[in-house]
């Protein structure tokens, strides 16, 4: 269990058990890092410390400034829809306990008015980072994605296989019928049922869905916001995108969640992704090219 999410390795065909043993656990093992880089859970993480210097250039690991270049650049493709910068309102919403240690976490990011992400300066050539006010970066749509993306990269002694972290998948290659990978959309109202079949081959599937994180505070609402109202968006019930990479995947789906299905989908169409998103009504909007990959 990594970032509050099962991740499992399954592969088919050689170089068999021995190197499956080594390359998973390495593979494993870039959960682990990027969570402990990136929690805004743990006081002591390279991101949070990051954030308790603001005003100053921090110097940050290649993994953390990677992750935040990227946040960043969607930050700017979707005007603010999709923020890193959230960080002390999803605190303030309730969303404040280390799902490893069970504590409340208090980042005193309070400020008078509310961050965005153009207050996160980056200097390419110093690779240092400058926050120009006090906030607090919530790095949950991309971190996983990318962890999904180093961990790839452990796995290329096989040629066959799929990495899970919670639905975000890589599916490299082929099953074990050599067909391509058939990855089923979850419902978005009844979890047990799946709304579409893909046949996916050496790309990445990520849904950002409503239903998986509700406020546990009793309010309306759950883990996406739309940075605007802070309230989370009514126009999306899911939505779920094929991507190049992981990370790539991760970030647009939470992106055309937050955009909802009209903007999101031009949007995701601009960012030359497929993808799906169901609306209220339970009605699918696809991107042009989505039926491709469809299992029909
Ligand atoms: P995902 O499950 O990939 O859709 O990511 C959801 C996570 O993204 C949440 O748990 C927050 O950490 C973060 N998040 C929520 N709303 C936004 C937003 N508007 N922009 C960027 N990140 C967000
Ligand atoms: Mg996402």
């Amino acid at each position: 269990m990594y970032m509050d999410t099962i991740v499992t390795v399954e592969v088919v065909g050689p170089p068999g058990e021995r190197v499956f043993r080594s390359r998973t656990a390495a593979a494993f093992s870039w959960f682990a890092e990027v969570e402990r880089r990136c929690s805004r859970f743990d006081p002591d993480s390279e991101v949070m410390r990051l954030c308790s210097k603001w005003g100053e250039p921090v110097l940050v690991s290649d993994l953390v400034y990677r992750c935040i270049e990227f946040a960043l650049a969607v930050a700017d493709a979707t005007e603010g829809a999709f923020d890193p910068t959230l960080g002390g309102i999803m605190e303030a919403k309730g969303f404040n306990v280390n799902y490893l240690t069970g504590e409340k976490i208090s980042s005193n990011s309070a400020t008078r008015r509310k961050p965005c992400y153009r207050d996160v300066v980056l200097d390419p050539v110093a690779r240092t980072i400058t926050l120009v006010a006090p906030l607090t970066l919530d790095l949950g749509a991309v971190a996983k994605g990318f962890a999904i993306d180093l961990a790839v990269r452990e796995l290329a002694p096989f040629r066959n296989y799929v990495i899970n972290a919670g639905g975000d998948i890589w599916a490299a290659g082929s099953n074990e019928r050599g067909e391509p990978w058939h990855i089923g959309i979850r419902d978005s109202r009844h979890s047990e049922s799946v709304a579409s079949m893909l046949l996916v081959s050496d790309a990445a599937v990520c849904t950002s869905g409503g239903y998986e994180r509700p406020r546990d505070d009793g309010e309306n609402g759950h883990h996406i916001i739309e940075s605007i109202t802070t309230q989370s968006p009514t126009g999306s019930l899911s939505a779920t995108v094929i991507g190049p990479s992981a990370m790539v995947a991760d970030a647009l789906s939470t992106a055309a969640f937050v955009l909802g299905p009209d903007k999101g989908i031009a949007f995701l169409s601009a960012q030359h992704v497929e993808g799906i998103i169901t609306g209220p009504s339970l009605r699918h909007h696809c991107t042009p090219g989505f039926a491709r990959w469809e299992f029909r």
